[in-house]
This record gives C-alpha cells, structure tokens and sequence, in this order.
C-alpha cells in the first residue's frame, strides 16, 4: 500500500511529482519522499506525515531542481515507521548515483539479504527496498547500470513495482506477475509520467499510453523510451486494487475502478438479493458498489450513513472508550431516512468485524427495522505477502468464524459475501490473470521466510 511516481524530462519535475503524490495520498499516510535529478545531482527530501505537511515551496526552489524526479508515499506496519523507512532510497556506488523508490513487498528479502551481510554490505533501513541498491552496487562484473538492475531483479522475488533514478535515466519495472499497478502517461508540457494510478496524470496533465507489463522494464533515455522484457509475463494482478485500494477515478490495470466497483455491487444484487426499503453504503468504501446494487435491484439508494471527513489519524491511546467512539466520530446516521425501515448495508470487506459491528449497532439504534449486510468481495482469510497490510490471519474475522457465526457477531439480520465467481463477472477478464489469495488461500508466489 505505497505509491510510486516518475517524472521524466519535464520542467518543474519534482513539483509535478508532489501533485501526483498528493493524489495518490490514499495509498499511503505515513511518509513521503521526493528524488530530483538536477544536471546528474540527485536531491532527496523525505520526512514522516502527509505529502503537504513535508513539502515547502522553498524546497521545490531551492532543493529539489531540475527535470527528472520520482516520488514516494509509504504506508508503513505499526512499529516500523522510522524515518530511515521512509523512500526515495538514495546511494551513492561505483557507477555514480541511483535513488528509488518501490511499491510492493519481496517474499525472498531475508535470504537476500543473509546472502549480502555475509558479502559485506551494511545495512541502514529495514526496507526491503535496500537490498535492491545492493544488489546493484555490489555487481562489479557489470559495467552499466542496466545490466546490474536486471542482474538485481532477477535476484528478487515477490511484488515490485520500481522506478530507479540515475544520473542520466529513468528505468521503470514491474514483477512477471504484475502484483501491483504501473501506468506511463505522456505529459502534454512535455516528458512523461510513470505512476502506480492514473489519477496523478490529471493534475499533471499527462494522457495515459499504457501499462507497464509484468516482467518489463521500461527505460527512458535522451527523451526516448524503450521497452525491454525481462521475464515471461505471468500475470496476478492484485484484486484488492478494485476491491479497495485505488481511487475510484483511476484506471488500474486497463478497467475504471468506479465502473468495476459498480459492476461489483450489480453482481452482489444477482447473487444475494434481498427484501429491503433502501440501500445503504457505508461510506466510503461501499458507496459504488451500493449505487450498482442499487441500479441492479430496483430498491432506493440512499445516503443513510453520514461520513465525518475531518476525522484523521488518532494518536490517542486506543482504550475501549476511544474504540467506542471512534466508529461514532467518523459515521454518524441520517435517523429520520433510516427509521422503522429495511436496510441492505453494502461494504466493501469486513477484516476483524469490530466497525462492522459497531456501524450496524448505530443503524439499529437509530431505528432500523432490519439490517442486512451485503460485502462487494469474498470472505478476507489470508494474509497478502505481496505490500498490503492485512492483519495477522489470527485477527481477520472470517478465518476463525463461519459466515453465520459473523453474522451473529456483527448483529446483523443477514450476512453474505460476493464469491469469487462473481466477482471475476463484475471485472469481465481471465481469471487465471488475478492474485485472490487473501480470499482463496493460493499464492503465486510463496514467501521465503
Ligand atoms: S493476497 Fe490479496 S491483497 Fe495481496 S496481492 Fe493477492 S489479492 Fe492483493
């Protein structure tokens, strides 16, 4: 859960790059970070917090120069947000100087780098991301830095999507099977745009080409781009992109998110129908697929959950009180449209079942008649060893209770969950080519550790 972004031969390269973090902002909270190339001088600013609590206009005047940068937002694990965590990753080594950045997880990091420390190297960060640069600068047989990133990557395993920053070019990769988003957009002032999702091209003014492909590197050099295939394309797209992660006006792997997440809720409406006055998202994370369950069964759609916007980022204590109240500071129901009424409440997952506990206790509180919950995605079992945060299999609801255990202990009149099956309908492309291994268990790529 990060995002990525390249800005390739544009004036003002670093700006554009913190336009495009600042829309990507979702995809991470924790901290961000910015590489400028000025004349083969590469600058990094990083800090902890949101991208426009970091930046300062005096940084883009006096730092952060020149018409190459790459940017980073991170989304880190409690207990691991140090400021050392935070990307770009910059080194200097033999060939001169690279900075990157890195959206995903390796599942083969601590062999690699067991194998490194053994070969001398140091390390700063707990980032994965680190034994990348090692790998790199450690290739002394190889006199390019081309021929050492592909050396690099095919040393690594698991879920990458890379932009590396050199003094002269740009290289953007991404894993044979594609796990994460990559999309080069042309901008119209000139260069291009290499970002995890579509929606940073529209502040920066860039039309997307295309994709990067699984097992690709793309390399961007005296303002040309070229295209090299590394590995054979196998790919696992992340179905999470669609369930969750991605803003809704991006387009993530080919597909609008908002219109898959509409076809999600159609879907939802065909397999679990139910007797309801109105559809309720909770918002919102459920309010396309509500519209599309909606449009598909004939019942009202209607805003019955209130969200409160201003609620951030708490750094107090989580006591059961603060628990409590929590749900209530940020969801609050519209009573006089909700009362005495049938209600199907359309999310998009439930992880440990608390919220949606505490979100159907409100409804029932406020009046409704019945509450029944309708999820745009299969029941959460595994872990994602591929840069998702999930909890602990342990702690994720639907690995330790059956559907109609959760059901009793979220409160609700009727649970149930859009299968798999349906959910590849509602995203109208192969199967085989989805990683749904938080739902169904089978990871393409197992974890080395
Ligand atoms: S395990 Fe789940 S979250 Fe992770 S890549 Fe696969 S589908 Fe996405």
């Amino acid at each position: 859960m990060c995002s990525v972004v390249g800005i390739y031969k544009n004036q003002n390269a670093a700006k554009k790059a913190f336009y495009s973090l600042f829309s990507m902002q979702h995809r991470g909270q924790e901290a961000a970070g910015i590489s400028s190339n000025e004349n083969g001088k590469i600058h990094t600013i990083k800090n902890r917090g949101l991208v426009t609590e970091i930046f300062t206009e005096e940084h883009f005047q006096t730092v952060l120069k020149g018409d190459m940068a790459i940017g980073h937002t991170r989304y880190s694990t409690a207990g691991d947000d140090s400021i050392l965590d935070a990307q770009p990753v910059y080194a200097k080594y033999g060939l001169g100087e690279i900075s990157i950045v890195h959206n995903g997880n390796l599942t083969n990091k601590m062999p690699v780098r067991n194998e490194l420390i053994k070969r001398g190297a140091i390390f700063q960060t707990n980032m994965d991301t680190e034994n990348i640069i090692h790998l790199i600068a450690k290739d002394y047989e190889k006199n390019t830095l081309q021929e050492r990133i592909v050396d690099a990557v095919k040393k690594i395993e698991g879920a990458y999507s890379l932009i590396i920053l050199s003094r002269t070019k740009m290289f953007a990769i991404r894993d044979p099977y594609g796990f994460r988003p990559l999309s080069i957009g042309k901008i119209a002032s000139g260069g291009y745009i290499i970002a995890s999702e579509t929606c940073a091209f529209e502040l920066v003014g860039a039309e997307y080409v295309r994709d990067v492909k699984p097992g690709e590197m793309v390399i961007f050099e005296n303002g040309e781009m070229k295209s090299i295939q590394l590995f054979e394309s196998k790919p696992k797209k992340c179905i999470f992109e669609y369930i969750y992660f991605a803003r809704p006006d991006s387009d993530v792997f080919g597909k609008n998110v908002y219109e898959t997440r509409v076809e999600m809720g159609r879907e939802l409406a065909k397999e679990l129908p139910v007797d309801a006055d109105m559809v309720v998202p909770v918002p919102d994370s459920g309010v396309a697929s509500a519209l599309g369950y909606s449009k598909e069964s004939g019942i009202p759609f209607e805003l019955g959950i209130m969200r409160n916007h201003y609620v951030g980022r708490t750094f107090i204590e989580p006591t059961q009180e603060v628990r409590d109240i929590k749900v209530k500071m940020k969801l609050s129901p519209i009573k006089h449209k909700i009362a005495g009424k049938k209600l199907v409440v359309i999310d998009d997952s439930i992880v440990r079942g608390t919220t949606s506990k505490r979100i159907i206790r409100m409804l029932k509180e406020a009046g409704a008649a019945e509450v029944h919950m309708r999820i745009a995605s299969p029941a959460s079992k595994g872990a994602c060893y591929y840069g998702v945060d999930t909890p602990n299999p342990d702690e994720l609801i639907a690995s330790r209770m059956s559907v109609d255990e959760i059901c009793e202990y979220i409160e609700a009149d009727s649970l149930a969950y859009l299968s798999i099956e349906s959910m590849v309908k509602s995203i109208k492309d192969k199967k085989e080519d989805y990683c749904f291994a938080c739902f169904d268990l089978d990871y393409p790529v197992e974890p080395k550790e």
